[in-house]
């Protein structure tokens, strides 16, 4: 997702991950706490960092995945009806696995996100997310690791257990272990990240009468009686179950290079949706209307519907029909015929005519007039049209895909669009969701627009920061991913190289991210993002490292610090900001709000008045 995504495209993600896993060889013992975290190369604060609340469209992320609160009471009755429909082995091995998949999860994001860690420091990650996500307290007692021989024992004490506490409440003290869920996500966590099968046990738990919960990891062959930990765990392929956790880098790998040809991006519900109605319909003949607001890739959709067509070595043809004067449609559309007015003086094919055979992309067909409304209907009707000034009908054989921003079912109530067309196009209608509704898809977005852009400006980077991706999960995107693209775009080039891209790039260039999530701080407290503190060098400088959110001063900022070669604001913009910024300050005050820029109050009611 982030540091250095897709640097190798085109491999597969769970071979890469285990090269990138197993090729670090290290010896670390450690069995103090302390020592423990000091090692782990993802600080606690870097962690935290990566939680970001975005109450105002109801989402919470941590590492790039969107995550769920929930009481842990309602975690302890789902548990009881599991137990009371499934009976104690099967639910145990349920929660069992849902632990697994937590854990092999967060690994996945782990690596990804810090790539360059050794083995001991992004294993060190686990237990403290674990925490983070409110499961357990995580006291280390030993814990060894060494990849050149394969070597690996971890024991923890696990305090505080959300889940001891509702099965205590509910079962009282037995004789069995019960931290289902919690063993799980060690055992996800640890084979996922080392690429072998590490199997954790609890050998004492609070659910059996003991203080804390005492647990042991091991590579599975290591463990006596294994059977019954597998039992409960079933790893079964669980490279491949890690490989799927980290579904999105498989993505990515998949695409091709070429920095021309774009490709659809997606692994959300809303987009996968969204894909599959394409793939169904694309194979027929039939009329598709694509809609969805401005920005969310109809045209690439329309595209990749053509390329899945049998109509795809036939040509494609688009055409947006609000670039079109009224005069001009019919011309455009159907062809002239040489003679038919002054200054045809010879004769052309029209859209239609040359879409024969292939396919005919008319975006934003709501801006058509009644009177085009009506030719296009008959050519579809008929399929046949007549060039302007022409008396010979031509049959065409056009495949039409047909999009909007707009809802013209409204269109037709408002006498706008017709009847009549909007059933002959509302055929097999696919609604493209709005960016903010796919927010999944953006870290994975994120990646292709960066290695594209990269590829495209000859940039080296070294990815997005924690907190790009935790503002851009929570911003609203109204532009959707044209404006996600233009985004990373602007990164891209306004970060230098071997750089990792963050909010002051884009807050510079005139996109106020900044202070749109609420994260965590290092002690856990809920707060706007940090920024980041300032170099103790020059005002230029600190200009540079404080996102301003106005885009006058922001521009005025990348002019200071060298970023941008030129003021991309007039002064008189960036003196009018100024004296906005100073009455905001006096409260409305015109005097102070002078005497705090050094003017007279004439000057500034004067520069008031220009507006
Ligand atoms: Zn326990």
């Amino acid at each position: 997702m982030t540091r250095s995504p897709s640097s190798q495209p085109g491999r597969p993600a769970d071979e890469d991950f285990l090269k990138q896993m197993l090729g670090r060889q290290k010896r670390l013992i450690v069995d103090r706490t302390s020592q423990f975290e000091a090692r782990g190369l993802p600080s606690a604060e870097q962690l935290a960092e990566t939680v970001a609340f975005a109450p105002q469209d109801g989402s919470i992320w941590l590492c790039g995945q969107r995550m769920m609160l929930m009481q842990g009471s309602a975690f302890g009755s789902i548990r009881r009806e599991l137990i009371e429909a499934l009976g104690f082995d099967k639910a145990r091995g349920l929660i069992t696995r849902i632990g697994w998949q937590a854990g092999a999860r967060d690994a996945a994001q782990v690596s990804e996100q810090w790539p360059d860690g050794d083995h001991a420091s992004l294993y060190s990650a686990g237990p403290r997310l674990h925490m983070l996500e409110g499961m357990v307290n995580v006291e280390v007692v030993r814990f060894e690791i060494d990849s050149s021989i394969g070597h690996f024992y971890s024991e923890f004490l696990w305090h505080n257990s959300l889940e001891d506490d509702e099965h205590i409440a509910a079962y009282g003290l037995g004789g069995e272990p019960a931290c289902w869920m919690e063993i799980g996500y060690a055992s996800g966590y640890a084979s996922s990240l080392l690429g072998r099968l590490v199997v954790f046990r609890e050998l004492e738990c609070r659910s059996m009468g003991q203080s804390a919960c005492r647990i042991v990891g091991k590579p599975a062959q290591l463990w006596d009686d294994i059977d019954v930990d597998l039992m409960y765990l079933d790893p079964g392929d669980f490279l491949s179950r890690s490989a799927y956790a980290s579904g999105m880098q498989t993505q990515v790998a998949e695409l091709p290079v070429s920095p021309d040809e774009q490709q659809l991006v997606g692994i959300s519900a809303a987009f996968v949706a969204a894909s599959q109605l394409l793939q169904r319909v694309a194979p027929t003949q039939a009329t598709v209307l694509l809609t969805g607001e401005s920005g969310v890739g109809k045209e690439l959709f329309a595209r990749h519907l053509h390329q899945a067509s049998s109509r795809r070595q036939q040509p494609l043809v688009a055409l947006n029909c609000a670039t079109l004067p009224e005069n001009l449609v019919e011309a455009e559309l159907f062809g002239v015929e040489r003679g038919a007015f002054t200054g045809a003086d010879r004769s052309r094919p029209g859209r239609f005519e040359r879409a024969h055979g292939g396919t005919l992309f008319l975006d934003e067909i709501a801006t058509l007039s009644l009177s085009a409304q009506s030719k296009i209907l008959r050519a579809l009707q008929e399929g046949e049209i007549e060039r302007v000034g022409g008396s010979e009908p031509l049959r065409v054989d056009v495949r039409v895909i047909a999009a909007t921003n707009l809802d013209l079912r409204r269109e037709v109530e408002a006498g706008r669009f017709r009847e009549d067309l909007f059933y002959r196009l509302n055929v097999f209608p696919i609604h493209l969701p709005p960016l903010r509704e796919r927010r999944e898809d953006i870290p994975l977005l994120m990646s292709y627009f960066l290695h594209r852009f990269s590829q495209r400006h000859g940039r080296q980077l070294a990815g997005c920061s924690t907190r790009l991706v935790n503002a851009l999960l929570t911003y609203r995107f109204p532009g959707n991913i044209r404006e996600l693209q233009n985004l990373i775009e602007r990164g891209v080039i306004a970060a230098g190289d071997g750089e990792i891209i963050d909010v002051v790039h884009l807050s510079e260039a005139g996109t106020p991210l900044a202070g749109v999530a609420i994260g965590l701080n290092a002690d856990g407290r809920l707060a706007p993002p940090t920024v980041r503190e300032p170099a103790p060098a020059s005002a230029a400088a600190r200009a540079a490292e404080a996102p301003l959110e106005e885009p006058e001063l922001a521009s005025l900022q990348a002019f200071l610090s060298g970023r941008a070669p030129a003021l991309s604001t007039s002064l008189e913009e960036i003196e009018l900001r100024l004296v906005h910024l100073a009455l905001e300050r006096s409260g409305g005050n015109i005097t102070a709000a002078a005497q705090m820029l050094g003017m007279s109050r004439a000057q500034v009611s004067y520069r008031l008045k220009g507006r």
